[in-house]
């Protein structure tokens, strides 16, 4: 209750421009003194990009990148989860086997960025890691899979990404696949929530320490992972449908549902997902065949990559993009924080994945969440668990079950 006040309070010397509410102190300061994780970065997939250097500070409206070293410590942002992220391709062995052989190239452009780069990047594996990495001024890399499909039906692969470092998985991308349903099928749900191969994927996650992610699942999935899984399970890149009534947001009775069972969410910043957005035939046109032509821009030269991104602006400037706002970002971050609470909230705004909104169209912008957040009277120590703790409980969790084990 009294918490409820102060926030009123607060908004209301925010809305009326009063210098800085009385229930913060400066939030850049504070913003600076957390480890402030994002759980989706996709970011690896500009890593097999020729020409693209990490190191470099890059422009969204120049080369539509959103993480770089020199803006990560514009925005005072650590680290998090780089995500191995691979699309849905036809569910048979010839899928599998092209899709295995991204994610591991994938997963090898994680581990050279942090080899090329060693005083700049370390990888984490342990939920203690992460402080320690921050402590000594280094980027925190935890790596995540997005889509498992890349595992095929042998599951002895997870094992393989484990030792790699993979430290969560979510079972399903755009579409159903082995281990279950999406939320954004054309053909509606197949195994209504996990498959067979899927309870089994979950069953193996656990015995290893891998937390299991829920975004991009089915509802019937998520649900099914939370009565199946030993730990508590994240969403790494969610939004709420009490919000925005879409197939990737939860509503309230499953996000109630993932808190009664210790899990997380994190929220995303993906336009679409937050808001109606007009739309424009021409655009998409275009983009749909700009996106075709860029299909293999892993094999491309620099300049063939150069050219394309020319194109992309072109496209930008004849049917200008109509993007989400941050305070439609806030609405959910807000809502979803009123539901869940700071312990079950975070940021996964997927980065170079399709996130981004106006005002906060790349990492550099992350303190506006922290000073907005601070302005609604939510606490440094809030604030503390939302950039970080409860990612890294989620962990700590899946690793001390993995360890009980005994195996
Ligand atoms: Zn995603």
């Amino acid at each position: 209750m009294i918490k409820q006040l102060t926030r009123s309070l607060c908004a209301l010397t925010v809305a009326a421009s009063l210098s800085p509410c009385w229930a913060a102190t400066d939030p850049s300061k504070i913003h600076d003194s957390l480890v402030v994780m994002d759980t989706h970065l996709d970011t690896p997939a500009l890593l097999v990009q020729p020409g693209f250097d990490i190191m470099h500070a890059h422009t969204y409206s120049d080369d539509f990148s959103q993480v770089d070293v020199p803006r990560m410590d514009e925005g005072g942002l650590d680290g998090g989860f780089w995500v191995i992220y691979t699309p849905q391709g036809p569910v048979d062995e010839e899928g599998f086997e092209a899709a295995r052989d991204t994610a591991l190239l994938r997963a090898m452009a994680i581990h050279k960025m942090v080899a090329s780069h060693p005083d700049t990047f370390a990888l984490a594996k342990e939920p203690e890691d992460a402080k320690n990495i921050a402590a000594q001024g280094k980027k925190i890399v935890y790596i995540s899979m997005e889509n498992a499909y890349p595992l095929g039906e042998d599951l002895s692969l997870l094992d393989t990404f484990y030792k790699m470092g993979l430290r969560m998985i979510g079972p399903v991308h755009f579409k159903n696949n082995q281990f279950g349903d999406s939320s954004t099928d054309p053909e509606g749900p197949k195994y209504d929530g996990l498959s067979p191969l899927g309870e089994k994927l979950v069953k193996r996650a656990n015995e290893l320490g891998i937390v299991l992610d829920g975004s991009h699942a089915h509802d019937a999935l998520v649900e099914d992972m939370i009565a199946l899984s030993k730990t508590p399970i994240i969403l790494s890149h969610s939004g709420t449908k009490a919000i925005y009534d879409h197939p990737r947001n939860v509503d309230d009775s499953l996000l109630k549902k993932l808190v009664e069972s210790g899990g997380v969410i994190h929220v995303n910043a993906y336009g679409s997902y937050l808001t109606e957005l007009p739309s424009d035939p021409e655009r998409s046109k275009a983009y749909g065949v700009l996106f075709k032509q860029m299909g293999d821009i892993a094999n491309m030269t620099a300049e063939e990559v150069a050219a394309l991104k020319a194109k992309r602006k072109q496209i930008d400037l004849e049917h200008p993009a109509v993007r989400a706002t941050f305070e439609d970002y806030m609405e959910h971050f807000l809502h979803i924080l009123e539901v869940a609470g700071p312990k079950h909230t975070g940021v996964g705004a997927d980065w170079d994945g399709g996130g981004g909104v106006e005002r906060m169209m790349d990492v550099a912008a992350l303190p506006l969440i922290t000073e907005r957040l601070l302005a609604e009277g939510y606490s440094k120590d809030d604030l503390a668990d939302i950039w970080g703790n409860n990612a890294l409980r989620l962990l700590q969790q899946a690793q001390d079950y993995a360890d009980s084990l005994d195996q």
